[in-house]
């Protein structure tokens, strides 16, 4: 457990659509990582030949670094070759993101990618390290968009976090049947994403396109992989999802049928005893523990546990019986760090010790 890794350089790295609330997390998590060093800033044209300091509405609560504001950004459609990095971590927007990811997987760069676009790909891994490490696999023969780099896909934001949870409760347990509502914070539709007036007093139920990710994303990332692809996981998902004033934490109500019912203190030991290959290769960004428990009444909360083990634990509370399924509890995870950036970050990390990151 927890041997140290250390490299005579950093891996020189680029990050596309680093002006959005999920890019400036990048920004943040890069700037000072053991590893990987910020060499290219890319964005859309509006921004590119901007420095950082003047594109970026700089919303993270740490300072940005003097090196990064001076940098200028690049637009992400014109960025030549550039063999100074292999390894793009893209936040960009779904609208754009599937050409441009495509683009550099064709021209030989690991893509390691928040959006959407290639997700459900049966070539591409739809990674949690703590969940489906073995996804990687997939790697070995991704032959996509006609060139030899690679793309990794992070799961949706509310997916990560219920997928944390979900895991220990399958491997124990197994599961039949889970029921999900969102409460999601409003960071998550960008920046500068929902109007002000839209969203102060009040709870808009319809997040688009987020239910059916929530519904489906799960069965991949715990799905099993057999002879080079993934058999979907056979349980049945129903989600709601809700967008709520609070700046930042999704938080989630789920109830879940089991296979085998446990008894509550069965259901807590497997969830503070989750651990994983993350926890034991001690990766920068890996949580000490995935899932942290509460046993008080009013606990998790947004504002409180959000930034529990550096934003990338899953905080999880009201664990009780259910009178429709078998158990119901709440849990909550920070949507930009564990539920994007800093999830992919850890994605990268594991690629890079399991030697599917090169430079
Ligand atoms: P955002 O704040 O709207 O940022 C979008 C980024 O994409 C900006 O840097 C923007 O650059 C760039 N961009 C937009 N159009 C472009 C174009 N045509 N060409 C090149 N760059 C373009 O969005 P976000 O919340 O950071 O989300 C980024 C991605 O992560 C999305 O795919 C989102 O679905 C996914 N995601 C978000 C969260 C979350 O909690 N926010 C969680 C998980 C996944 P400019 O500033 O130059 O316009």
């Amino acid at each position: 457990m927890g041997h140290e890794f250390h490299f005579r350089d950093k891996i020189p790295v680029a990050i596309l659509g680093a002006t959005g609330m999920v890019g400036q997390r990048f920004v943040e998590l890069l700037g000072n990582h053991p590893w990987f060093q910020i060499v290219c800033l890319a964005a859309s044209e509006k921004s590119a030949g901007k420095t950082y300091a003047e594109a970026a509405n700089w919303l993270m609560a740490s300072p940005l670094p003097t090196s990064i504001a001076s940098m200028t950004l690049q637009s992400c459609q014109n960025l030549e070759p550039n063999r100074s990095f292999s390894l793009v971590f893209s936040s960009l927007d779904a609208a754009c993101a599937g050409e441009i990811e495509a683009d550099f997987v064709k021209n030989g760069y690991t893509v390691v990618t928040n959006a959407r676009n290639h997700r459900m790909n049966q070539q591409v891994p739809l990674l949690i390290p703590e969940v489906n490490s073995a996804h990687l696999k997939l790697l070995d023969n991704q032959n996509l968009f006609g060139g030899n780099g690679k793309i990794v896909t992070n799961p949706n934001c509310s997916t990560i976090g219920l997928c944390l949870a979900l895991k220990p409760l399958q491997d124990h347990f197994g599961l039949e049947s889970v029921h999900a509502t969102t409460m999601q914070a409003i960071s998550g539709a960008g920046y500068p994403g929902v109007a002000s007036l839209d969203i102060l007093d009040n709870v808009i139920p319809h997040i688009m396109g987020e239910e059916a990710k929530m519904e489906t994303e799960p069965l991949k990332i715990l799905g099993e992989l057999v002879a080079n692809q993934i058999v979907s996981n056979p349980m049945k998902i129903s989600a709601q999802c809700n967008r709520v004033a609070v700046s930042d934490g999704h938080m989630i109500n789920v109830s879940v049928k089991l296979k085998q019912k446990p008894t509550k203190q069965e259901m807590i030991e497997a969830f503070q005893s989750f651990t994983s290959i993350a926890q034991e290769l001690a990766l920068p960004l890996a949580p000490k523990n995935p899932i942290h428990y509460f046993s008080e009444d009013q606990y998790p909360q947004p504002k409180v546990h959000r930034h529990l083990d550096k934003g990338m634990a899953v905080s999880i509370g009201r664990l009780r019986e259910c009178p429709l399924f078998d158990y119901k509890f709440t849990l909550l995870s920070h949507n930009t760090i564990r539920g994007a950036a800093g999830g992919a970050v850890l994605n990268a990390e594991l690629m890079v010790r399991l030697g599917y990151i090169r430079w």
